[in-house]
């Protein structure tokens, strides 16, 4: 069987990330390396985007230049284990508003704890598969890279509504004003004159 088209320097590519891991790589490298193809940055975008291996370039480090590629960890991003669709992938995303659950970290945009890095979503499981958890939606989120690496094992740890009320009471009026037009936005038929349950008023 002959395989799809741009395979072969796919798995050339793999196989020469995972040989030089710890070492910035580039153009000058990766292109012999994928057997002189011209699509040699494509196939590397596809490492990440369809295998999970975690890449790094300059939108994620600040001390790589543009061009540059780094792979310091030989496994993929668990949440790309297979039985997990493009479909699932993009179902997930948009349902937790491709924002980071643990951090709330928005795709694309500076990371809140590192903004020289522009945040970059994947598919994590609620309950790690190595402790029991599985593939289906309901064990799905989005995780942004930087809460992903320090998040292999971790389960659930959102903070509590009573934690979370104490935060918001003692944030100041414009965060508080804040908050609210991020939940109207995130669920706009919550605050929809129709759906709205009227007679309950909020306490201060
Ligand atoms: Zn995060």
């Amino acid at each position: 069987m002959r395989p799809k088209r741009g395979e072969g320097a796919r798995a050339k590519l793999r196989a020469f990330f995972l040989a030089n891991l710890n070492r910035v790589l580039d153009g000058e490298e990766l292109r012999p390396a994928a057997g002189n193809t011209s699509e040699w940055a494509r196939r590397v975008r596809e490492l990440r985007t369809e295998e999970g291996y975690q890449i790094l370039t300059h939108n994620d480090r600040a001390d790589l230049k543009p061009g540059e590629y780094l792979l310091l960890d030989p496994k993929p991003a668990p949440a790309f284990a297979r039985g997990i669709s493009k479909e699932t992938r993009a179902y997930v995303l948009d349902r937790n508003g491709f924002t980071c659950q643990m951090c709330g970290a928005v795709a694309g945009e500076p990371h809140p704890y590192d903004p020289g890095r522009k945040t970059r979503l994947h598919i994590g499981h609620i309950i790690d598969k190595s402790i029991g958890g599985g593939d289906d939606v309901g064990n799905l989120r989005a995780i942004c890279s930087v809460c992903n690496e320090g998040a292999r094992n971790l389960t659930l740890d959102r903070p509590s509504l009573q934690k979370l009320l104490i935060q918001v009471r003692r944030a100041t009026a414009a965060d508080q004003v804040a908050v609210l037009e991020w939940l109207v936005m995130k669920f706009p038929s919550h605050f929809s004159p129709t759906s709205h349950s009227s007679g309950r008023q909020a306490k201060p």
